[in-house]
């Protein structure tokens, strides 16, 4: 095997779509993420596994995205198209 192993979970933000980092899931738990947290509808919502990587991928907000949320919280109110 060689790229990316199938344990990577790839955090990145919903909004700007920019990488936020990796964990590697063999080292920590869900647990410990927070996701034991979430229903599985949540968890549906957030994650996506990408088949041809073997990557989960988690649909997080980074803090430039977080901060504008907070001063213009209008721009949640923009339509995101559905992937
Ligand atoms: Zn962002």
């Amino acid at each position: 095997m060689r790229g990316a192993s199938a344990t990577d979970i790839v955090y990145y933000c919903k909004h700007c779509k920019s990488f936020l980092g990796t964990i590697d899931s063999t080292k920590t738990s869900a647990e410990s993420l927070g996701f034991s947290v979430l229903t599985s509808e949540e968890l549906a919502d957030i994650m996506e596994f990408d088949a041809v990587y073997q990557t989960t991928y988690v649909k997080t907000i980074c803090e430039y995205c977080e901060t504008a949320l907070r001063q213009h919280p209008e721009l949640l109110l923009t339509p995101t198209p559905l992937q």
